[in-house]
């Protein structure tokens, strides 16, 4: 019996003219995450992505698991193939279902009849498949309203498909379609689940670390590019850029006032974020702010720093708060590393009384204190860059 994986799209179906693009980049995301798990074909049609095993050795477990990740598609299913005649759905239906629905107590026969030229009507190929189930599925029930697995049989152009029950997929929009952001990543909780939900969004997600060694460490570094990875996870891959706030820190901390430290270093930040954007080729930056958490993060202070850049600022997280936050980044497996005990740069030289309703003025008049423009200069000209990605060859 041949085994395909349906991926259905998600806010795809609602596109037009330009649908097209959005599936050709749904389907290179899927392609790639493919090639780790053997040789399959991909093709496309009725709102469906099908992936099809083309030998013995695929993985279609390892598959199954990696579709779920790619964005763009609500629904994974695995399911057999058979030919569109009741007899041929209803022996599959005998083969295939016995052992997926092991252990299962309660179920629900559902039929899609998209090739309307089949003889019989969707409540009546569900009904058939339901009373094939009873008979072959030793204990099991049918609850319409609430059943453990929703078994389905589609009819569509191609063939028809058995499947029982469909795997939650990521959702959003195909990674990639929407442009490139620089996500401001952190090791803290916040910044890699905004970069996550921009990734699902469609855009495509570089980083940037800012650094203060050696009043930060190596495995503060380290943490960092750990998130990077478990991001991957559902991007494939993620360049990240690191610049050292060292030299900015220090001269912040002999020439300015105390009180306006932070907000200091964050247009530091800003800036280099802006320059680092634009020399690759992203039009937003992407930060994990939400509005008061912190003192930087005042409506007051948002304003301030929004006014050194000229792109949009996205801030997925802006309305949300911790435990909606942590709740995305337990799930995506961010959360255990997010709260590993590093420093990070910000809480380097922190203010016992930072600024909470900062004025622009007195914040430049604090700025020209120091050689902006030249420790701009230098800070860049030290970024380093590495890669995490999920394909072996480009680690
Ligand atoms: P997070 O949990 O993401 O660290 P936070 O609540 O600690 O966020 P802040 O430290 O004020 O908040 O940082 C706000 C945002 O600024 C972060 O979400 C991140 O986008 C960016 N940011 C903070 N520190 C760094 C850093 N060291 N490198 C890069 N970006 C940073
Ligand atoms: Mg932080």
């Amino acid at each position: 019996m041949k085994e395909v994986i349906l991926c259905k799209y998600g806010e795809i179906v609602l596109k037009g003219a330009n649908r097209s693009s959005f599936e050709a980049s749904l389907t290179r995301e899927l392609r790639a995450r493919a090639a780790l798990y053997g040789k399959f074909r991909i093709t496309t049609a009725q709102s469906t992505v099908y992936i099809e095993p083309e030998n013995e050795d695929c993985d279609l477990d390892g598959m199954t698991e990696a579709a779920c990740r790619v964005f763009g598609i609500v629904g994974v299913s695995r399911a057999a193939v058979c030919e569109k005649s009741m007899e041929s759905i209803l022996t599959t239906v005998k083969e295939y279902l016995p052992e997926k629905l092991f252990g299962v107590r309660t179920f629900k026969a559902d039929a899609k009849r998209s090739d309307k030229r089949f003889p019989l009507s969707s409540p009546q190929i569900a009904a058939e498949v339901g009373g094939a189930i009873l008979e072959t599925v030793p204990g099991i029930r049918v609850d319409i309203h609430n059943p453990e697995v929703t078994v389905r049989v589609e009819i569509r152009d191609s063939a028809a498909y058995v499947h029982a029950g469909q795997l939650r997929g990521a959702g959003g929009m195909p990674y990639k379609s929407a442009g490139r952001g620089m996500l401001l990543l952190s090791g803290g909780i916040d910044s890699p689940v905004a970069g996550y939900m921009m990734a699902k969004r469609g855009l495509e997600i570089e980083a940037l670390h800012f650094e203060s060694f050696p009043y930060t460490s190596e495995q503060a570094r380290e943490k960092v590019f750990t998130l990077a990875e478990k991001v991957c996870a559902y991007t494939g891959k993620m360049y990240i850029h690191v610049i050292s706030l060292t030299h900015i820190q220090e001269e912040l901390r002999d020439r300015c006032e105390e009180d306006y430290f932070t907000l200091l270093l964050r247009i530091f930040m800003m800036t280099l974020a802006e320059r680092c954007a634009r020399g690759y080729h992203c039009g937003a930056i992407v930060t994990g702010e939400s509005l008061a958490q912190v003192a930087s993060q005042t409506l007051e202070a948002i304003s301030v720093t929004d006014s050194v850049v000229d792109m949009p600022v996205f801030r997925p997280l802006i309305g949300m708060d911790k435990e909606e936050i942590v709740r995305i980044a337990r799930m995506i497996d961010t959360f255990e590393t997010s709260i590993l005990p590093f420093e990070d740069c910000c809480t380097v030289f922190t203010p016992r009384h930072p600024r909470t309703r900062p004025e622009k003025e007195k914040v430049m008049r604090e700025l020209a204190k120091v050689n902006f423009e030249g420790l701009c200069e230098e800070a860049f000209a030290g970024m380093t860059t590495v890669k995490r990605s999920i394909y072996p060859e480009q680690k």
